[in-house]
């Protein structure tokens, strides 16, 4: 099923979920995401703007979870097969966790570019969630 988000969370979360949206820090340029607390460049506190980036970028991390993974999986993997857990640095210089998608998650890992593309995630409370996961260019 995945972690347990509250519905509220989730709902106040939706424009980073769906769009990614990032934070860009007025003093330094970094962008942090999400887009809340300190910058992750220069560490300054109220200093994030909203931007939306282009939702491209490169795999810093991968891993594939697969049957024999922790019970709360289990609906996960009965649903969609094997599942791509990355970590992608996006062209903007964010860094975003996230789930491959349209492919086999075995054949594409650090290095290689994807985009971010809007999917069902889970069901959770008897509410189907959608938000980005990345797609490989
Ligand atoms: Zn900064």
């Amino acid at each position: 099923m995945g972690a347990y988000v509250s519905l509220p969370t989730w709902w106040r979360s939706l424009d980073s979920r769906y769009r990614l949206v990032v934070g860009r820090c007025s003093e330094c340029g970094a962008h942090t995401f999400p887009p809340e607390g300190a910058c992750v460049g220069c560490n300054a506190v109220g200093s994030l703007v909203e931007v939306e980036p282009e939702g491209t970028g490169e795999i810093l991390a991968h891993t594939v979870i697969e049957s024999g993974a922790p019970p709360e999986f289990s609906d996960l993997l009965d649903a969609e097969g094997a599942i791509g857990v990355v970590l992608v640095e996006l062209d903007e210089g964010a860094r975003v966790p996230g789930m491959l998608t349209d492919c086999d998650p075995g054949e594409f890992g650090r290095g290689d570019r994807v985009e971010a593309v809007v999917r069902r995630i889970y069901k959770q409370e008897g509410v189907l969630r959608y938000g980005a996961k990345f797609r490989p260019l």
